[in-house]
């Protein structure tokens, strides 16, 4: 079982509110579409041509015993390679693709895919076992920087995970591809090892993370693994048959569409027909698309009886459980998740299924938990007592069940008694990660490390290098263990103190620093530090990596004074990343002193700071604010498409720092923007729901 921890992650930032205004354009304006033209081998296209030309010639004058009813049943093996974050997408996301490709392959009645063309006799198979006979759903996950994938490392990213491609075809979803583009295809013919499709994860599918209720990037992107062009190949060419696209009954088009509109790029159709906007192999707008030609469906039997004829065959259909007659043998295998095992008294956790061969009933029982049994597949949970409690999951389907019982899973404190103070850490013993700090780094990138070149006094203080961290709003928290503040002195101030340096990179780019503090066992989290720009650095503007002198340290002094009756206090020094440059951070302090040297007034910076937390999270989040005076509030969750999906109307608000529960029970898996409203104020935030790892 996984033990995953909460983090936070807040993005501030005017941009999202203009994708919300022109979120419909979005894909079709920010993301190339399909990387196949750059990434083909023209020589290596010229070759395969003639092998594809020849095969529809013979198809087309024998007579093969294959009938028009049979189809090209196509095992897949997904391979999601993420880093642990909202790409790591969930088996409904997958399957709903696969589901697509067959309503659009296959001209599936009353569905997006029954448009004015014709049905590829194309269908595709998650496949049931892998290339060893296993048992599997034919989905693989591996965690990897390579998430973030460059079509240059395309034979790295097939080094991973790769199966067989005479008998499966490879789809690769990844994070993202070059930065900003959709998808891209190997043609038929290529290099074995390099086969296969990759697809950004926010393209697959149409649930969960997928940004568009279509999912036509993989449709596009499985044709020219079946051998198609794009519709717009070669301009208009010189020949509709034997030019552009290698297919006579797709109009000529002079240059890629990117929207729904209609256009007739090319005169030299006769008759002259406009450009085929509904074509899958078109830049069109997965919304507007909706069908293969007869033609491009030729080509592709063309692939599929010649260069790709092992795939379908019947022996190995068999062999990878993609024949009709498969009926699953796999047995089911109980599992489950939590984003957390230690609460405190009264707080929930939400366990999620991760039972293996789809079962289709869930028995819980929750030991000491509120409901004490439960039959929802990912239930919600209270515990209203101090103990160490069992659960219990069985799960059952019309063949079998199985069961997995953990006893003292869930353990419920007290908000207990933290350490007495004081606490000092400088980082000079050199051990990493630090044995009296915890680093907590959600999205497994970079986070904070040890630093040799910068350090107030001593040899070493903490660094987090913002400026080759493109993961724009991912934070980066440093635990502190918790403390008894009842153990200060009651004469004197209680405080935490720490030294940073920070320069920035560009004046645009804003990370932040926060310091956060909870007093229930981090249920409820109150901001008492925040820098950011100006108020961040400490040395000039620069581009090159940032180490500071020791005339570029500042002093942060915290106070606690206000938490000084409780025993149990929790903080943590959190990085938000905007691309920027190095942050560093040394002798950390939390104890109490004789003098009034203390408070540092955050006021300034206490007006109009927005976190929400967690972020990403599992439906349930918390936004915190402040307001500089009362003030109306307003939070509306909009989604991708910009629709609203919730709004919260807390009316007039009195000024200081303020939390609101944000649940989001009912919304799927996904992207969202979060905008907070305050009087004339809005601010908007990115969030992500995300599903069990
Ligand atoms: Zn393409």
């Amino acid at each position: 079982m996984n033990y995953l921890k909460s983090s936070i992650v807040v993005r501030l930032t005017t941009l999202f509110v203009g994708l919300l205004l022109c979120s419909n354009s979005l894909f079709s304006q920010d993301v190339t579409p399909c990387f196949f033209d750059q990434y083909t081998n023209k020589k290596h296209l010229a070759h395969v041509e003639q092998q594809i030309q020849a095969a529809i010639w013979r198809n087309s004058t024998h007579n093969s015993s294959r009938t028009s009813h049979d189809v090209f049943m196509i095992p897949i093996v997904v391979h999601i390679i993420h880093e642990g974050g909202f790409e790591n997408i969930s088996d409904a996301q997958v399957e709903s693709q696969i589901q697509i490709l067959n309503e659009d392959y296959g001209k599936m009645t009353g569905t997006n895919g029954d448009g004015n063309g014709v049905d590829t006799h194309v269908r595709f198979c998650l496949a049931n076992k892998d290339p060893s006979g296993n048992c599997t759903n034919g989905i693989v996950r591996i965690k990897s920087p390579l998430a973030n994938h460059q079509s240059y490392q395309r034979a790295l990213l097939k080094e991973l995970s790769f199966w067989d491609n005479d008998r499966y075809l490879n789809i690769y979803v990844v994070k993202n591809i070059n930065g900003n583009v959709g998808g891209y295809s190997s043609f038929p013919g290529g290099p074995p090892d390099e086969d296969g499709v990759v697809v950004r994860h926010n393209l697959f599918g149409n649930t969960g993370t997928a940004s568009s209720g279509v999912g036509r990037t993989t449709t596009h992107e499985l044709g020219h693994w079946l051998g198609l062009y794009h519709t717009f190949n070669n301009g208009c060419g010189s020949d509709l048959c034997t030019d552009g696209d290698y297919v006579c009954d797709t109009p000529p088009q002079a240059a890629p569409s990117f929207n729904c509109a209609t256009f007739n790029t090319c005169s030299n159709d006769v008759p002259d027909v406009n450009d085929l906007k509904e074509n899958y192999l078109n830049y069109t707008p997965g919304t507007c698309q909706n069908m293969f030609t007869k033609g491009q469906s030729k080509r592709i039997e063309a692939t599929l009886t010649t260069i790709r004829r092992q795939i379908w065959s019947s022996s190995n259909l068999i062999s990878t459980g993609c024949d009709s007659i498969y009926s699953a043998p796999c047995s089911l295998v109980a599992d489950f998740v939590t984003l957390t095992t230690e609460i405190c008294i009264a707080n929930s956790v939400y366990f999620m299924d991760r039972s293996l061969n789809k079962p289709t009933n869930w028995k819980w029982t929750f030991m000491g938990g509120n409901p004490a049994t439960s039959t929802d597949q990912n239930p919600t949970v209270t515990y209203n007592s101090v103990g160490s409690y069992a659960v219990k999951l069985v799960v059952s389907d019309s063949t079998g069940s199985d069961s997995l019982e953990t006893s003292s899973y869930i353990t419920v404190n007290l908000p207990g008694r933290g350490d007495p103070l004081s606490f000092k850490e400088n980082f000079d013993r050199g051990i990493y990660p630090p044995s009296t700090l915890t680093i907590n780094n959600l999205d497994g990138g970079i986070t904070w490390e040890l630093d040799s070149m910068a350090s107030v006094s001593g040899n070493y203080s903490l660094k987090i290098n913002n400026l080759i961290n493109t993961n724009y709003g991912s934070s980066d928290e440093l635990i502190l263990p918790h403390f008894d503040l009842g153990t200060a002195h009651p004469d004197s101030n209680v405080y935490m103190s720490f030294k940073w340096a920070y320069a920035k990179s560009d004046p645009t780019f804003s990370d932040e620093m926060l310091v956060l503090v909870s007093t229930d066992c981090g249920l409820n989290y109150s901001q008492v530090f925040y820098r950011t720009q100006a108020a961040l650095a400490t040395g000039p503007t620069q581009t090159t990596p940032f180490i500071p002198d020791s005339t570029q340290w500042k002093d942060a002094v915290i106070s606690l004074n206000s938490y000084r009756n409780n025993s149990y206090v929790q903080l943590k020094i959190i990085n938000v990343t905007d691309g920027g440059n190095n942050l560093y951070i040394d002798n950390i302090y939390v104890g109490d002193g004789s003098t009034a040297t203390t408070s540092v007034s955050e006021k300034s910076d206490m007006s109009g700071f927005v976190v929400l937390y967690p972020n990403p999270n599992m439906g349930n989040s918390t936004f915190a604010f402040s307001l500089d005076r009362q003030r109306k509030v307003k939070i509306e969750v909009y989604s991708m498409q910009g629709q609203l999906v919730k709004s919260i109307n807390e009316g007039a608000m009195i000024r200081g720092t303020h939390r609101v529960n944000i649940s989001a029970a009912g919304l799927k898996q996904g992207v969202y923007f979060v905008r907070l409203t305050m009087g004339a104020i809005e601010k908007t935030v990115q969030m992500v729901i995300t599903t069990p790892q």
